[in-house]
């Protein structure tokens, strides 16, 4: 029997899991008007498909429109059918974006950091992840032998990459237990989270078509090392011009872009139940991990929540093009979308409190007292999911940012992801985020 091709047209959810609907591939320019048929009650299902309590309950009705520029096809010239999926905003009837649509939440927080600062976003995220059968031997951390193990899904993902207009960076094996990691290029406002939410999709698809799983989940083991998702960003003005850097600025950042590392850094405990979501994340986000504890900003240290990167002297590409931070306090359990809303709103919100820029740490923070971490206006992130979800939930400003829906959704999304997992040891948890991510 012939077949004929199907696109599916996705959301990036509440749960960072991506859901969605084929239709006929012929029909694609009618379903950039049309859409497919969305119910509210979807965005309740956990990651554990669980549906956590529901304010829309059986009601309602929305629509997912195709945004046609993220639109992935890949014939992997396997026996099997071309890979087709296309990512969108959930609308309601009336074209009004839905309060829980995760990419319509980014773009109105990249229409706030417009009309307030009269700037954009530029960046790209960064991405870990293990192969689940990999069996790399001991000795592979970082090492070519244990990058070779995954060398045709590496070539592969490069030929994906390119074909769903992403650019390719680098590929290697992580330190930890069959770790790999992938970055990409740059990317404008939305493409930014466009694309890590289409690379992830890319990654978990090849690897299946050489045989093999990739999870993204934030902790394989308690013991074991995370999977982390860094967010490089940096700001443009108004004529598209890097404005991240500057020579005379604390730590080389403008004063806008100390102003928003500033408020990403005061808000990020009320945030980081959006970007670190699951409840292994906050295993993941422990001191001598490589990831964040604190709201600490750091100039080349791997455990601070936001990192100044490196720039080269020898690369030819001016300082200002390449200035960038690192939000390390992030993960694959969250939507990217969801994740940089929330990272661009509390950035906003730093420049529209004109905050000043943070000094920068360069200790180890795990060694100081309450009192000194005090003194220094540092905090200590959530230490669980439950800790996370309360100061979301008791922030006020994230009603504002979002909307009050949105707020009481998600907190009720969490908590039945907590419940499903209420009797279960730390060994059982890890595992069952590793088998959804
Ligand atoms: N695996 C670390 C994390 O959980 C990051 C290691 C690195 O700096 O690349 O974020
Ligand atoms: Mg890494």
């Amino acid at each position: 029997m012939k077949s004929e091709p199907l696109i599916i047209a996705c959301t990036s959810d509440f749960a960072g899991k991506v859901r969605g609907k084929a239709f006929p591939q012929d029909e694609f320019e009618k379903r950039l008007k049309r859409g497919v048929g969305w119910t509210p009650t979807n965005v309740q299902i956990t990651c554990f498909d669980a549906i956590a309590d529901s304010p829309y309950g059986a009601l309602g009705d929305l629509v997912l429109i195709p945004a046609p520029e993220t639109r992935v096809s890949l014939d992997y010239q396997d026996e099997r059918p071309a890979e087709q999926f296309v990512f969108g905003d959930i609308l309601h009837m009336d074209g009004r974006p839905w309060e829980c649509c995760t990419r319509s939440l980014l773009k109105s927080a990249l229409d706030r950091l417009r009309s307030v600062a009269g700037m954009s976003l530029h960046g790209a995220f960064e991405h870990e992840f293990h192969v689940k059968d990999a069996a790399c031997p001991l000795g592979s951390a970082y090492t070519a032998s244990g990058f070779r193990m995954q060398r045709p899904l590496a070539e592969q993902l490069l030929a994906a990459m390119h074909s769903a207009g992403l650019k390719p960076d680098t590929f290697m094996k992580e330190y930890g237990r069959d770790q790999y990691e992938v970055t990409m290029g740059t990317a404008d406002g939305i493409a930014i989270a466009d694309h890590a939410a289409v690379l992830r999709e890319l990654v978990y698809v090849t690897a299946e078509r050489n045989g093999i799983h990739a999870s993204f989940s934030p902790l394989r083991d308690p013991a074991g090392v995370g999977n982390g998702v860094h967010m490089h960003l940096s700001l443009r003005d108004s004529a598209g011009n890097p404005a991240t850097y500057d020579p005379d600025g604390k730590h080389g950042l403008s004063e806008k872009a100390g102003q928003f590392v500033a408020g990403v850094l005061k808000y990020l405990d009320r945030i980081v139940a959006l970007t670190a979501p699951s409840v292994v994340s906050y295993t993941r986000l422990t001191p001598h991990r490589w990831s964040a504890a604190f709201n600490n900003l750091g100039l080349r240290d791997r455990e601070a929540a936001v990192r100044i990167c490196p720039v080269s002297q020898v690369s030819g590409v001016p300082i200002e093009e390449q200035f960038n931070f690192e939000i390390r306090a992030a993960d694959a359990a969250a939507s990217p979308y969801l994740a940089l809303a929330a990272v661009v709103h509390a950035g906003v919100q730093g420049i529209e409190e004109q905050l000043g820029t943070p000094e920068a740490t360069e200790e180890d923070l795990s060694l100081l007292s309450a009192e000194e971490l005090a003194k220094r206006g540092i905090v200590g992130l959530p230490g669980t999911l439950e800790a996370a979800i309360d100061a979301l939930r008791s922030a006020e400003i994230i009603g504002d940012w979002f909307s009050a829906e949105f707020q009481d959704v998600y907190v009720r999304h969490k908590l039945g992801e907590i419940d499903f997992l209420k009797d279960k040891s730390e060994a059982e948890i890890c595992a069952a985020y590793e088998a959804v991510y």
